[in-house]
């Protein structure tokens, strides 16, 4: 039966939530299906939103329930307010997403001093009915009639205490009711009114109560405006079902129950329950549940009948179902059920079994999990069951939780890691010369910085835990401790940090290992089946190249040459190359680069084989690889005191304020060689001081780099050519691509092109070998999208740099908007989301379809992909599948994320 206002459960639209409330749909359907679902029915969210804007009951709503309940009065031969064996109800509400803002379920509704008589004829139990009037008094007093809690717990203790009883499962009845008539008495005193006898008007108090508590708590002050139009458009409906009592002997019980595990996913009923008991004795913890499969023994007809419900839960839904029951005189009563949350272990694993029990298709299994939840899973994760106080909080820069023991320089790290300890760096913020601690550390930390910073970038495609920009570690690098308000960390103390949090704490915490299962595998497997996009990696070394196979990569889509740079025994020849005062200096130097970087591509290759490697020529600034201007001034003065003090002057340490330990680990140089290192830093102070640049990722960098000093990108491309004929040499199967950074204009890409094409001539003769290769540009700034058709004219692939166009297309620079303003503009929704996420669909999007299509109008074969952290992004992966590109790329421990992410987008827009 449905009116215009309310909904039987026998005839709602179970699957109209935004109508009935997730509740009330629910009720519906478990009727529908057959399920003993107590009677009752739904008063539609269409009345609540009336309310709203009236501020009253629609006119006729009242009639209507009256008519839903002479309905449930023939279907329980039980009378509402009747004289003897009533009918009770409870009354709850829910929106279409259940969300937060509603008010608790009023239970036993349809007491009064009659039907408390005929209550007590029917069941012949006083204690029964006492307690269950006490119960409804209470909440309703509260919640109806705003009376504190306070009040009815204080009469409540004072009953207890004159009785001198510690339990309340030992209060007899006369005390029960002795409380149920202070408790009338209270509300007399408080409102000045007796307790509403009538129970259509308790019913009436209770709707009007449940909408203006859901008006007051569900938007909280500081909400963003969307945030309100959203929940405005999700307005309470209000479910009226009749009481059923899991208190009433032993031959009763509650309970709550998941159709599956929803830790570990395991094939077996799991929950709780309580015989003999009240709903609320579950929540308030008075007493222990028991576990459910203890049923089978106690009950096994009760289990039953739970199994039974069970099957036809998860075969109605096809999805693990959390329910709540009651079991009244042996007859099971289903409550409620909704789907279950489950940890993402018990997701991976149910979405396997499931498909292959036959209960779920594998589209459905692959479009049941959240991608991101999979990042729970592929990195150490903090024990949930230590209790744990962060000291501070950083910014969460590369997810996964370490513990170690604080180390202050590389070094330091480098020699725990050998006598088998763990190590937490710790910086002020992190340079390429810091390196080969990142490697050794178990998590790194830094007081400064940001998601862009050397320490996050690095530690994301190395897949570590990292911490960066926790402002309140001040640190002494040289003295080797850091202070934290009052606290003082030294070296060799243990610290925990959790990059996913951006949490630091001290001491150890338990952490639980990432678990790339069989069955998340499985899964995956399904998952490159049904995408049309390929996911490809960023990875700058054979290590994290393997990593990403390991996760299933199909290829590095990005692999930043300069990253190889950055190993302690390149670095020196880089800053030679720098410091170079003549192009032929540059190009000795370079010569001696050129075989380490052609064995790191060697290598590369051989382990990708057959997959591509896009290999990108140099894009960094150079001053990146040099020390900073502060470092070497500091650098300059001390060896300055050291030349003196060799020299025989007397200079105490306090006039330059240098430690002791600096002191000692400069003993043993002698006059010459203080000479010169100080000629040295000298010269490199100078150079810094000529490259530095007011806006470096404005400035003199990638291809403009190429341009000026061509013999840099010469050795580059001809370290990967020579590795691609080494290989094929040696027989293995290579696919190799060349991307030029930062291009504006197609005569850049035009130069490092025939540079190319001169160098490959050269290369096949050396070797006698073809090469074959491809040639292509990364899409990063605005002028390359507006200019997308030329530069198709020579490139054979676009890489989209998602991070630099996104700076580029909101002038943003993306620490300083991270730190300071983002935040505020995401709260006050004047952004959705922070654009360096999740991409900007409406601007940087617009630019790259912009660029798909001038591209393909002049080469429809152009292969089309992005590397930008945008890639690794679930919500930014459908869109670039939406656009057509043809792959995305992201750092190795997202590999599986986006792997999930573009089979949902083939499931949902298919192409
Ligand atoms: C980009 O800009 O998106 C990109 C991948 O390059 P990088 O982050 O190295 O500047
Ligand atoms: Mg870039």
């Amino acid at each position: 039966m449905h009116n215009k206002h309310t909904y039987c459960f026998e005839t709602g639209d179970g699957k109209n939530r935004s109508l009935l409330g997730s509740k009330g749909a629910a009720s519906c359907e478990l009727t529908q299906l057959g399920i003993n679902v107590p009677p009752g029915f739904v008063i539609s969210a269409h009345v609540s939103e009336a309310y709203f804007a009236n501020g009253y009951l629609i006119t006729g709503v009242m009639a209507e329930i009256s008519e839903q309940i002479a309905k449930i009065e023939v279907q329980t031969g039980k009378i509402f307010g009747g004289e003897s064996d009533p009918l009770l109800v409870s009354v709850r509400s829910s929106t279409a997403t259940a969300d937060s803002g509603l008010m608790k379920s009023i239970l036993n509704l349809g007491l009064n001093k009659v039907t408390v008589a005929g209550l007590l004829e029917a069941t012949d139990d006083a204690r029964f009915v006492y307690d269950t009037y006490q119960r409804f008094l209470h909440a309703f007093g509260n919640l109806v009639l705003g009376i504190s809690n306070d009040h009815f717990t204080d009469q409540f203790n004072l009953v207890k205490s004159a009785a001198g009883i510690n339990l309340d499962s030992a209060l007899t009845s006369i005390q029960l009711e002795d409380i149920c008539y202070r408790y009338l008495q209270l509300v007399q005193q408080e409102t000045g009114s007796a307790f509403p006898e009538d129970v259509y008007q308790q019913l009436e108090m209770v709707i009007i109560a449940n909408y203006r508590y859901w008006q007051s708590h569900s938007i909280p002050e500081k909400t963003s405006i969307s945030a309100i139009v959203k929940n405005t458009l999700n307005t309470p409906a209000v479910n009226i079902v009749t009481m059923v009592f899991g208190n009433l002997g032993d031959d009763c019980l509650i309970g709550h129950g998941t159709t599956r595990n929803p830790y570990s996913g395991e094939d077996e009923l799991y929950g709780e329950y309580l015989l003999n008991a009240h709903g609320e004795d579950v929540k308030s913890g008075s007493r222990k549940p028991k576990n459910i499969l203890e049923m089978k023994f106690e009950k096994p007809d009760y289990y039953r009948q739970l199994l039974a419900l069970r099957k036809k839960l998860e075969s109605y839904y096809q999805e693990v179902q959390s329910f709540e029951y009651t079991i009244e005189r042996g007859v099971l009563y289903c409550l409620q059920t909704e789907n279950a949350k489950l940890d993402v272990e018990a997701m991976v694993r149910t979405s396997l079994e499931m498909v292959n029990e036959g209960l779920i298709k594998q589209k459905q299994a692959l479009l049941r999990i959240n991608p991101d939840s999979l990042d729970a899973l592929l990195h150490p994760q903090l024990s949930d069951s230590q209790a744990k106080t962060a000291i501070t909080k950083g910014i969460a820069a590369s997810p996964g939780a370490a513990t170690g023991l604080c180390v202050f320089d590389a070094d330091t790290a480098v020699r725990i890691a050998k006598s088998g300890g763990s190590a937490i760096l710790i910086r002020e913020e992190t340079r390429p010369d810091d390196l080969h601690g990142f490697w050794v550390a178990k998590g790194i930390l830094t007081s400064r910085g940001g998601k862009t910073s050397h320490a996050a970038v690095i530690t994301r495609g190395m897949g570590k835990p990292c911490v960066v920009g926790a402002e309140e570690f001040k640190i002494d690098t040289k003295a080797k401790f850091a202070i934290i308000g009052d606290l003082r960390i030294k070296e060799g103390d243990q610290i925990t940090i959790d990059g996913s949090t951006g949490e630091i704490y001290v001491g150890e915490i338990r952490i639980r290992a990432p678990s790339f299962t069989k069955s998340l595998r499985t899964l995956l497997s399904w998952a490159d089946a049904i995408a049309s996009l390929k996911v490809l990696a960023n990875a700058d070394t054979p290590e994290t190249a393997e990593l990403a196979l390991h996760y299933g990569a199909q290829g590095i889509g990005l692999c930043r040459t300069e990253r190889m740079f950055n190993a302690a025994d390149r670095l020196p020849l880089v800053i030679e190359m720098i410091l170079a005062s003549s192009q032929k200096e540059r190009e000795e130097a370079l010569a001696k680069l050129f075989p380490i970087q052609r064995d790191d591509f060697e290598q590369m290759l051989a382990t990708l084989s057959p997959h591509s490697l896009t290999i990108r020529l140099l894009d960094p600034p150079m001053h990146e690889f040099l020390p900073e201007e502060r470092q070497l001034l500091d650098e300059i003065d001390a060896l300055n005191y050291f030349l003196k003090m060799s020299q025989g002057q007397r200079i105490t340490l306090e006039t330059l304020g240098q430690s002791d330990s600096f002191n000692s680990s400069h003993k043993a140089l002698n006059e010459t060689s203080i000479l010169a290192a100080l000629n040295k830093k000298t010269l490199m102070l100078a150079k810094v001081r000529e490259l530095s640049e007011i806006n470096p990722m404005l400035g003199h960098r990638g291809v403009r780099l190429g341009i000026s000093y061509p013999e840099i990108y010469a050795m580059q491309i001809r370290s990967i050519l020579e590795a691609s004929a080494r290989c094929i040499k040696r027989r293995i199967q290579v696919s190799p691509e060349i991307m030029v950074p930062q291009v504006i204009t197609a005569q850049e890409l035009n130069i490092v092109k025939l540079q190319v094409i001169q160098i490959q001539k050269e290369v096949e003769d050396l070797y006698k070998v073809k090469l074959n290769f491809k040639f292509g540009t990364m899409i990063e700034t605005v002028r390359a999208c507006t200019r997308a058709d030329i530069l198709a004219e020579t490139a054979e692939f676009f890489s989209f740099g998602t991070n630099d166009l996104t700076q580029a297309t909101f002038s943003f620079s993306r620490e300083d908007a991270e730190k300071k303003f983002l935040p505020l503009y995401q709260q006050s929704g004047l952004l959705e989301d922070d654009p360096f996420e999740a991409l900007d669909v409406k601007g940087v999007g617009k630019l790259m379809e912009m660029a798909v299509e001038l591209g393909r109008s002049h080469h429809p074969d152009l292969k089309l992909g992005i590397c930008g952290e945008h890639g690794g992004n679930p919500q930014s992966i459908v869109y670039c599948h939406d656009i057509g590109l043809d792959y995305v790329s992201c750092s190795a421990p997202r590999i599986p994320i986006a792997r999930l992410a573009a089979a949902q987008a083939q499931l949902l827009n298919p192409r």
